[in-house]
């Protein structure tokens, strides 16, 4: 006997996620996160009155069946509502599915570097994670993600654009992974930057969803819908796939005023995706700046950067800390940019020239 109680053995090797850091203030300087990803743009008017409206009825529970919610994501996205689930973020679906569907011990095969919070939430649920090493140049190697995949894969999910390095997968080769695929497997295909997405046959992953049962696509209004504070994602997947992840939800998880909120910017959608589109040319200008001055920057679909620094990555972050601007940090492999304000934008170009060769 023990003598006090203890967690499950898994809890002890749950590593810990890392957010980005706030900048720290700099007199006479403004300072700029581009270190979490984050939509720098204010929230609109009109969402913030529609959440506002909620926050006076804080005294009450939000709608748990958050059924304006299902309704405006199932017209918006011509699916039905026992095809959705909706989560506090993308983040929480993926807790939901491993929860869900994985045993202790079954595996969960994942490319690396991608998400950080994918090592986190597998060793929460007690299975095992499968990390298949990406391309130099950043991208899922699909074939050796088939090739991993055994008796003992339950899930497997694919970051598509890959965060933090950058790249997307093509439709076309998503449909041949699918191929290989057995149907046993649940395929998380993780959409949290879809918005951001400029590119030749790109992934339509509500088709493949509609195509093939074991296809569950997640998605986020914390990035391009600018409400990240909120926490508030949806999955789209066949109906008993989506129920599963229902029945394993918290129940009231989804606040009201996110409820809000969601609804609103849905509403308000093509003002914020004018908002995406001068992000991405940001991210041409950005990425463009850096290539012709010899930089080496894989494909970025999403709203971010990856400089891949090796052992440089702490000093480069310390230099960017230093013009009041923080990113994000992974020692020894890289950073990753946000995309944000023009003038954070122009301070890490600067930064950049100093860091090449
Ligand atoms: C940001 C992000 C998410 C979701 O974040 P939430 O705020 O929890 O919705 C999911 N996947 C990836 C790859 C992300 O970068």
């Amino acid at each position: 006997m023990t003598s006090a109680p203890a967690p499950r053995e898994n809890v002890g090797r749950i590593p810990a996620y890392v957010p980005g850091k706030p900048p720290a203030p700099r007199p006479g300087l403004t300072t700029y996160k581009l270190s979490s990803n984050e939509n720098p743009y204010p929230p609109l008017p009109g969402v913030v009155e529609a959440a506002s409206r909620v926050v006076a009825e804080m005294n009450r529970y939000p709608d748990m069946g958050a059924v304006a919610l299902y309704d405006a994501l199932a017209a918006r996205f011509g699916v039905g509502v026992g095809n959705l689930a909706t989560a506090t973020g993308s983040v929480a679906l993926i807790y939901q599915l491993l929860q869900a569907f994985c045993d202790p011990g079954d595996e969960v095969v994942y490319a690396w570097r991608s998400f950080e919070a994918y090592p986190i939430a597998v060793t929460a649920a007690a299975a095992t994670s499968v990390q298949v090493p990406v391309t130099v140049t950043g991208e899922h190697d699909l074939d050796a993600m088939a090739a991993a995949i055994t008796d003992r894969t339950k899930v497997a999910i694919v970051c598509t654009p890959n965060n933090p390095t950058g790249p997307s997968v093509t439709h076309a080769a998503l449909l041949d992974f699918l191929a290989k695929v057995p149907p046993h497997v649940l395929v998380v295909v993780d959409e949290a930057y879809v918005e951001f997405v400029r590119m030749d046959d790109p992934v339509d992953g509500l088709a493949l969803q509609r195509q093939l049962p074991n296809v569950v696509v997640t998605r986020t209004f914390s990035k391009a819908y600018g409400l990240a504070n909120l926490r508030v994602g949806y999955a789209v997947a066949e109906e008993p796939v989506a129920a599963a992840l229902r029945a394993v939800s918290l129940p009231f998880g989804v606040s009201g005023v996110a409820q809000a909120a969601a609804v609103a910017s849905l509403a308000a959608e093509s003002e914020l995706l004018e908002r995406v589109d001068a992000l991405v040319a940001e991210r041409t200008r950005v990425r463009d700046g850096l290539t012709s001055i010899g930089w080496a920057i894989p494909e970025a679909q999403g709203n971010f950067v990856w400089f891949p620094l090796g052992e440089r990555t702490l000093d480069f972050a310390a230099a960017c800390q230093e013009v009041g601007v923080t990113v994000r940090p992974f020692a020894g492999d890289g950073a990753r940019v946000s995309i944000g304000e023009t003038e954070a934008n122009d301070r890490i170009l600067e930064v950049a020239k100093g860091f090449l060769g």
